[in-house]
């Protein structure tokens, strides 16, 4: 038995304790016969996609697997088809042994982690797009991101045959993708979103908070305060989404100072189209550079209700 693992059999009375040790698989033909395996014992599978240096938000998609399946496999693939040429992949954070401690921890079982050239073969030159929902907010200023994303989550989809695959709501829009394309492309998997994981002080958690001096992120957490605000304002009764964004502009430029804007957008939540006015549920959805590190977060604004009572 591999790692000192218990030698006693599965279908033992002990067996609701059983737990095998994190298997590591790099080669995406091992990772498919493990995974055809367990489909054909009848098991249900969840993928956590992920760019690995874990932290609370990665391990509470792991977690909500963890329930869900009978086999959680994460990936952890710096996917360099993602990174615009000016972007950080070459210093993105890892540090492989504590992510496998901690993955372990959660009850993965398996933590697949290809090297770049086992996932795209020399000359590789397919790609899959969602146009019509990459264009705007962080597909502003990375136009080959979701192209990036869409591509490598349709091979690990692939690799890992999963029945389900788990997403942060952080990344709201690639979860707006990413649903879109399993829908007009027929992938047999549920897409399941969770909620943003943050620091105490409201800091969405991000592998690249390491990259924050202490200034920057000490003000960080204004990042989160001015989406609220914008609630207030609703709650006010203002409505206009132009003037949301511009009164959050100013409030950003008064508390967020040492950041500089990519984006402020209040959009539809599914299509993230702009929207005129916060008549119905609009995502509020920012990005800003603070130093090395780009910030992003969003919040699902609700309308403001008019009382009846005359
Ligand atoms: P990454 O490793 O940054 O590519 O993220 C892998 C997955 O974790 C994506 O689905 C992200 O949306 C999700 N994720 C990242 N940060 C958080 C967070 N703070 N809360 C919840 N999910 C997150």
């Amino acid at each position: 038995m591999m790692h000192g693992a218990p030698a006693m059999p599965p279908h033992s009375v002990f067996s609701l304790q059983w737990r095998f040790f994190l298997e590591r698989i790099t080669s995406p033909q091992l990772l498919r016969q493990r995974s055809i395996a367990a489909r054909a014992a009848g098991q249900r599978i969840a993928l956590v996609p992920t760019m690995g240096f874990f932290h609370a938000g990665h391990l509470s998609l792991m977690a909500w697997a963890r329930e869900y399946a009978d086999v959680v496999i994460t990936s952890l693939f710096v996917n360099p088809a993602q990174f615009g040429p000016a972007e950080d992949l070459s210093n993105y954070p890892s540090n492989l042994e504590q992510d496998a401690r901690m993955a372990e921890a959660a009850g993965v079982d398996v933590l697949f982690c290809p090297q770049a050239d086992a996932v795209y073969a020399p000359g590789h030159g397919t790609w899959i797009e969602v146009p019509a929902l990459s264009a705007n907010l962080c597909g502003a200023s990375r136009p080959t991101h979701f192209r990036g994303v869409c591509t490598v989550v349709a091979k690990l989809f692939h690799m890992a045959l999963p029945h389900t695959a788990v997403f942060g709501e952080k990344d709201w829009q690639q979860l707006a993708i990413i649903r879109r394309m399993v829908r007009d492309l027929d992938f047999d998997v549920d897409i399941i979103g969770r909620p943003i994981v943050r620091e105490a002080d409201g800091l969405a958690m991000s592998s690249r908070n390491v990259y924050l001096t202490s200034e920057e992120r000490a003000a960080a957490p204004n990042l989160q305060r001015g989406l609220q605000q914008l609630q207030v304002w609703i709650d006010d009764g203002l409505q206009d989404a132009s003037t949301l964004a511009n009164d959050l502009r100013s409030w950003y430029a008064r508390y967020l100072a040492v950041g500089e804007e990519d984006y402020i957008a209040l959009v539809h939540p599914e299509t993230l189209a702009p929207a005129a006015v916060v008549d119905a549920p609009t995502l509020a959805a920012v990005a800003y550079r603070l130093g090395k590190a780009r910030l992003i977060d969003n919040v699902l604004l609700t309308p403001h209700t008019v009382s009846s009572e005359p």
